[in-house]
């Protein structure tokens, strides 16, 4: 949980410098986000949080989550089902989606895009990300 702390730490500062506001709202669903491994959706994250707090709603955290997206304190994660899931973990990172259950697995990955080739062919690269789609270990049972 130290961890997470730190984290919820530098997204306060961060927020500051912004001159935006610190809303309890907006740490909580930083930090239900940064909690997680399993790339919520805003609508996990709302389901987690809604107990807690009486006034939120959904739209408030999807509109949290993107912009946390902007500033990269968060990323999109490219999914089956078409429904934004969200990942806390903004280090560069590969993804194994289920196209059973919809799961999203951080995975170690060797395969690296070669930025060079890209700038002979005069292309800027910004993100780089790679997905496998496939079947999860549960799944396969
Ligand atoms: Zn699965
Ligand atoms: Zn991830």
């Amino acid at each position: 949980m130290e961890m997470v702390d730190r984290l919820v730490e530098k997204f306060k500062e961060f927020t500051r410098a912004k001159g935006m506001k610190v809303t309890p709202q907006r740490v909580a669903i930083y930090r239900e986000l940064v909690s997680r491994c399993d790339h919520p959706s805003a609508e996990d994250i709302y389901e987690a949080l809604r107990s807690k707090f009486a006034g939120i709603s959904l739209a408030t955290v999807y509109r949290t989550l993107t912009n946390l997206e902007k500033v990269d304190l968060a990323t999109k994660v490219a999914t089956v089902n078409g429904i934004a899931r969200f990942d806390g973990n903004v280090k560069p990172h590969s993804h194994f989606i289920c196209n059973k259950c919809g799961r999203v697995i951080d995975i170690d990955c060797k395969v690296k895009i070669d930025i060079e080739k890209l700038k002979e062919m005069n292309l800027s690269a910004e993100k780089c990300e790679l997905t496998c789609y496939g079947i999860c270990d549960k799944c396969q049972h």
